[in-house]
């Protein structure tokens, strides 16, 4: 039978409250989690829901205190960089117990790195790992412990990582190694860069399927038979009744927020410049995003409302 955890979880929001929901529910029996956030509401939310399991911590330093191994998702690098370095209440500082710490959120790699190195550098945390970690899957995914978790690691050479495996499958299905720090960061931003651009590109061709006069579901048809086939045509469709579970068949609720897609996509951007990297349909993607996210037709809605936004026909059954 599995050895009872210390574990510590920060940042209980929208994917980090069912994130660490499974961790603890999942744990040996006897294993506690502690926890932070800066809302009170989402920290008592957690504690009634798992009452026999819960410590409620001050601040980020208390969890560290405790737990052996934390994890963190939260918003942006800037709240990581205060969480985790912030000299009164940070996750660092002389009397930290964790020796596994790993931030779950979706940043910009020079932050996480930072991070990375004011662990190195800090003598008094010898032999303690910072790792990225961020997820894709959404809410939906970390309800159900699905979500794919892309970490920063070397499969091969990292002692740390038999450890860390078992641990994140219990929140995650696929867990991919994804080389050395930083990388799991890469991967993630890469892969909203190319599925955001997927989703304009469907948005856009099947409103000039609609426009022309074709029922959108027969192109969905094609395209997943053809080369336009992709997750985003098949799963998440953008137009409204093409895929009924899809969330543009519910008002777009649900799903990858549009302003959350603006803000992984501006990432992408940075780091296409600073590896030099030609992004002819990056400045368009991001406008649209960044836009979309504004509107208040769009915002808080799934990303997919792209098609909305460009002015797509979502009552396209009445012409039929
Ligand atoms: P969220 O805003 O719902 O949750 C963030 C939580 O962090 C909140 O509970 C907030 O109170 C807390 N927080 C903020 N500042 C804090 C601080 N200084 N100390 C402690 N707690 C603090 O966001 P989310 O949707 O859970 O997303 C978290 C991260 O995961 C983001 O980087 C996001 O891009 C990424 N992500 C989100 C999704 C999704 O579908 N929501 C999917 C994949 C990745």
């Amino acid at each position: 039978m599995a050895t009872p955890a210390k574990l510590g979880f920060i940042g209980l929001g929208a994917m980090g409250f069912p994130m660490a929901s499974n961790l603890i529910s999942k744990s040996a029996k006897g294993s506690q989690l502690f926890i932070y956030d800066v809302s009170e509401a989402s920290m008592s939310r957690f504690a009634e829901k798992h009452p026999n399991s819960t410590v409620v911590c001050k601040s980020p330093a208390e969890v560290s205190s405790s737990a052996d191994i934390l994890f963190t998702m939260l918003p942006e690098g800037a709240h990581v960089k205060s969480v985790y370095l912030d000299p009164a209440t940070g996750v660092l500082h002389d009397g930290m117990a964790a020796k596994i710490l790993v931030d779950c959120s979706t940043i910009d790699v020079d932050t996480s790195l930072l991070v990375l190195d004011a662990v190195r550098q800090s003598k008094s945390h010898s032999g303690v790992s910072f790792f990225d970690a961020p997820v894709s899957g959404g809410t939906l995914g970390a309800e159900k412990g699905s979500i794919t978790i892309m970490l920063g690691i070397a499969e091969q050479h990292d002692p740390v990582y038999p450890v860390l495996l078992p641990l994140l499958q219990l929140m995650g299905k696929h867990i991919v190694p994804c080389g050395k720090p930083g990388m799991g960061l890469t991967a993630k931003l890469c892969n909203n860069y190319c599925s955001g651009l997927i989703a304009l590109a469907t948005a856009e061709a099947m409103n000039i399927g609609i426009r022309s006069g074709m029922d959108p579901r027969l192109l969905a048809r094609v395209f997943s038979s053809s080369t336009a086939q992709s997750t985003i045509c098949d799963t998440w469709n953008p137009v409204p009744g093409v895929v009924p579970a899809a969330p543009s068949s519910h008002g777009y609720q649900g799903g990858f927020k549009v302003q959350l897609m603006a803000k992984d996509f501006g990432l992408a951007m940075q780091a296409a410049a600073k590896a030099e990297a030609t992004t002819l349909l990056g400045p368009a993607g991001l406008d649209a995003y960044r836009k979309a996210a504004q509107d208040p037709n769009c915002y808080d809605r799934d990303s997919r409302v792209v098609f909305r936004y460009i002015g797509g026909d979502e009552k396209w059954q009445e012409k039929l």
